[in-house]
């Protein structure tokens, strides 16, 4: 098979189309055949520098893959051979006390497709069977659910599942630009919020009303915090969503009112925050955070897209041998949506 493998940390120079053997499932696996291959920002972060403790190189990026099953291994069901499926890419161990207690996300082996192990860009992956979850592509393009897994579900996660959003609230959803911002102003909609969001630029504050924020704030014109606080009356919001990281931490906690809440979701922007602690605790305020998605919630989301009650947002489609292409449209910053490459 060919694969994007990346050898070294640097620019896109590092990561070359390399002819590798084709992998072959193990029992419990499958080989999947690569149709479409979602970006995230961390597949960039992870080429310049390693980012997390256990990442190695050799390695093949790509965490939102969709294909067909070409192969299984003993004790896969043989009614998967040949189905179209989109992949969980978080693989746990199944065995270690929190995957027991049911908390795979706190999988003491967990390991990513496309993160901490292989993933999608590339011709074949091999999964754990049980991470194929089959969709039907006549309800939504290849692309449409390759532009899915990672960043909706972690906006779901965080909105739904976390901060527990409730009909009336409002809410916060940073960066209307980004997959998850994207997806989170939509998700917060359909739990009945009003949605501030926020965009980087002019351009993109017509795509941010037509994805469905009631409120845009251009952040390269306004303070985002005090226009925030206006559109509630100076009250400040219920919730923020900090899927951001760094400085935002601090600007959310401020955007808040008296005992709100910040959910803490991603670190795009800097792993390291320094807040006031007295902004926080004289005012009853509340940082939430509770670890990655279940494999139910990935489930739900994809649920969600094809019964229509959220939208794709996709900024663009790349081929497959044009990564650099399509990692450059990421990296620009003037995307709005996912960036998706496509092997047809
Ligand atoms: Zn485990």
């Amino acid at each position: 098979m060919r694969a994007w493998l990346q050898v070294a940390f640097g620019g896109p120079e590092v990561r070359r189309l390399t002819e590798l053997p084709d992998p072959q499932p193990g029992p419990g696996e499958v080989v999947v055949d690569v149709l479409a291959c979602g970006l995230n920002r961390l597949d960039i972060l992870q080429r310049k520098a390693p980012v997390i403790p256990v990442f190695a190189l050799p390695h093949i990026a790509g965490m939102d893959i969709v294909g067909t099953v070409a192969e299984i291994g003993e004790g896969v069901d043989a009614g998967l051979l040949g189905r179209h499926v989109a992949l969980d890419p978080v693989v746990v161990c199944q065995t270690c006390d929190m995957c027991v207690a049911g908390k795979t996300y706190y999988c003491r082996g967990l390991r990513t497709a496309g993160s901490t192990r292989h993933g999608g860009f590339a011709e074949k992956v091999l999964m754990p069977a049980v991470n194929a979850i089959p969709i039907d592509p006549s309800t939504l393009s290849l692309a449409e659910y390759a532009s899915i897994p990672v960043a909706s579900v972690t906006a779901w996660h965080g909105l739904v599942g976390v901060a527990r959003l409730q009909p009336g609230e409002t809410v916060v959803v940073p960066a209307a630009g980004s997959g998850v911002g994207s997806a989170g102003i939509q998700v917060a909609k359909n739990a009945g919020c009003t949605v501030i969001t926020t965009v980087g630029s002019a351009a993109k504050v017509d795509r941010a009303y037509q994805t469905g924020a009631d409120v845009v704030i251009d952040r390269s014109a306004t303070d985002w915090v005090q226009a925030a606080r206006a559109a509630t009356g100076g009250k400040g919001v219920d919730v923020v969503f900090d899927h951001v990281g760094g400085p935002f931490l601090q600007e959310a906690i401020d955007a808040l009112r008296i005992e709100g809440r910040v959910v803490m979701s991603g670190t795009t922007a800097s792993d390291h925050s320094t807040i006031r602690s007295t902004s926080l605790f004289h005012w009853g305020k509340n940082i939430l955070a509770h670890g990655g998605y279940s494999p139910a919630e990935m489930r739900e989301v994809i649920g969600e897209y094809e019964r229509g009650a959220l939208k794709p947002v996709i900024d663009s489609v790349h081929s497959f041998d044009e990564l650099d292409q399509a990692e450059a449209r990421l990296e620009s910053g003037e995307f709005s949506g996912k960036v998706v490459v496509c092997r047809q």
